[in-house]
């Protein structure tokens, strides 16, 4: 079957990175990014066994939810995230990879407590300093940690960034490298085990992979191109 090739595909090229690394592949998760990508197509990639995947838009998650119940999909959460729509999230996303502000926090825990839950989050970090993207600054993101421990049904296991697209994968390197930097830190300070990184898309998962990356999130490279 072409899908299940394709994410053989990508898979051997986790583990070939991993192998130059000198890390264990098992330390690795593929992520599919299947945002635009129709209920039907991910239930094929789940047969094929990809089993985590994570969407951008509450209510297109949702959808697919409903219409893939009878799966055991760890569903993540990737994109921007509207105060209001946490409570759609909760008990269904195992992880929040974009945590980038304290109302968020204080909402996120706040719908966690009443459902009685512990609530896993990466804190996104916008390394790039691009305008147009998520992430909280590298600068405020101490804070926002310090915070965010502070929140009972919120527990913070790592980071997560989107770097700035650039033609050569090589080039994303120092973003990859600065946000596993910012992870050491935090952990140095607050003596404390981080140990997710979320980092590394269709086109630069490799370098991640070198970097230090725990989870990649691939779209394109098995889905296809988006319309
Ligand atoms: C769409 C998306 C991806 C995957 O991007 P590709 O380039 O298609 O692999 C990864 N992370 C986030 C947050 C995304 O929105």
């Amino acid at each position: 079957m072409a899908e299940c090739e394709r994410l053989e595909k990508v898979l051997e090229r986790i583990e070939r990175a991993c192998v130059r690394a000198g890390r264990d592949p098992k330390e690795v998760k593929l992520l599919g990014a299947s945002k635009t990508v129709p209920p039907e197509r991910i239930r094929t990639f789940y047969e094929c066994g990809l089993k985590t995947f994570g969407e951008n838009r509450v209510q297109e998650f949702l959808k697919k939810l409903d219409k893939l119940s009878d799966l055991s999909i760890d569903w993540h959460f990737i994109g921007r995230l509207q105060t209001n729509k946490v409570k759609y999230l909760m008990g269904k996303v195992s992880l929040i990879h974009s945590l980038d502000r304290e109302s968020l926090a204080d909402e996120i825990d706040k719908r966690a407590g009443k459902a009685g839950k512990v609530q896993d989050v990466l804190i996104e970090v916008n390394v790039g300093g691009e305008e147009s993207k998520g992430g909280v600054e590298p600068e405020k993101l101490r804070n926002l940690f310090e915070y965010a421990l502070s929140k009972e049904n919120l527990r913070v296991i790592g980071l997560m960034t989107i770097p700035p697209y650039l033609e050569d994968p090589e080039e994303v390197r120092p973003f990859f490298a600065k946000l596993r930097y910012l992870k050491d830190s935090l952990e140095r300070e607050f003596g404390l085990e981080l140990p997710h990184l979320s980092m590394g898309m269709s086109h630069d998962f490799e370098v991640a992979v070198e970097e230090g990356a725990t989870i990649v999130r691939v779209g394109t490279l098995l889905f296809g191109e988006r319309s």
